[in-house]
């Protein structure tokens, strides 16, 4: 597959088109992030490596986080995670609270703000020190031990962070979680702050494409129902109440973050991340979106 020709050209189709959206700003530190970084970076099983722009350079990966702290919690306690958290797409925002009351406290999926506040409450109480077990964690499966926490961008999102402090609390007042609320709040806004490239979320995600096994390294991660669960999981309930719009354009599981990046997986075959700040409406990245669309277009490949 000629993966750098189509990079390329999908780098020229957008690189001066006018990006319509908003950069996020309810979270003050991501506004500073300037609206025209552009950058795609796609692993290849065989391959290899194919990129263009930006795509070395970190930005906050927001909820892509969800999908690394969904992984770990699923390794650690195993099927019990689901008595806590459904596998139901919501069809609402990512920070929706109203179909907690009707479901007992109980979020909708892993991948809303209400789910992964829940997965955080899991390693907070399963570890001692969680930030630094979903750290390890990041290391080992991309290899690269530089990956950190951003504290100016955790500091940003706890000064405003009313909502999730209202999904924490709402929650904890069915019983569904077990830990002081800003404990969990402090693990849930260090892992949306995690800075990444997105040649460093490609590396990560090639696990999710590659049966749970790392590739450089090949450790076995995850099995490869873990991994069949977490890609299923990405692909119902990757993009809050646009999951039904990226299958349809994009036809592969992935996951967004209000940061503007977008990783999504090709099993056996590639894993790819995309990264373009200004925000659509439902809050995922729109470059991004059209960009996959084109990728998935251009190489005649999607899971469907
Ligand atoms: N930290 C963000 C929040 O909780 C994550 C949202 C997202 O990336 O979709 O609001």
């Amino acid at each position: 597959m000629e993966y750098q020709t189509i990079l390329n050209q999908i780098e020229n189709e957008f690189k001066d088109s006018k990006v319509s959206g908003k950069v996020a700003s309810y979270i003050p530190e991501l506004a500073k992030v300037p609206a025209d970084k552009f950058g795609m970076h796609l692993y290849d099983l065989n391959e290899g490596h194919f990129n263009f722009g930006d795509s070395n350079e970190r930005f906050s990966i927001q909820s892509i986080s969800k999908v690394f702290s969904l992984a770990l919690a699923m390794k650690v306690i195993g099927d019990d995670l689901w008595n806590r958290v459904d596998v139901e797409p919501s069809g609402d925002p990512f920070n929706s609270l109203s179909s907690l009351e009707n479901e007992g406290g109980i979020p909708r999926n892993p991948f809303i703000n209400a789910g992964a506040l829940v997965v955080a409450d899991v390693l907070v109480s399963y570890f001692t020190n969680p930030k630094a077990a979903l750290l390890t964690f990041l290391h080992e499966i991309t290899g690269d031990p530089s990956i950190c926490y951003d504290e100016t961008v955790a500091a940003s999102e706890r000064s405003e962070g009313y909502r999730n402090y209202a999904l924490v609390n709402y929650m904890k007042s069915f019983g569904n979680i077990e830990n002081d609320v800003d404990d969990v709040l402090d693990f849930y806004f260090h892992q949306c702050s995690l800075a990444m490239s997105c040649k460093e979320l490609a590396q990560a995600f090639i696990v999710f494409a590659n049966e749970g096994t790392t590739l450089e390294s090949e450790r076995e991660i995850l099995s490869a129902q873990q991994v069949k669960r977490i890609n299923a999981l990405m692909q119902t309930c990757g993009f809050y109440d646009e999951a039904g719009e990226f299958s349809f354009e994009v036809g592969l599981p992935g996951k967004s973050g209000v940061g503007g990046g977008i990783v999504a997986v090709h099993p056996d075959h590639y894993s790819v991340a995309v990264w373009s700040p200004p925000l659509n409406p439902k809050g995922n990245s729109a470059l991004g979106m059209a960009a996959l669309e084109r990728l998935t277009t251009l190489t005649g490949y999607s899971i469907f």
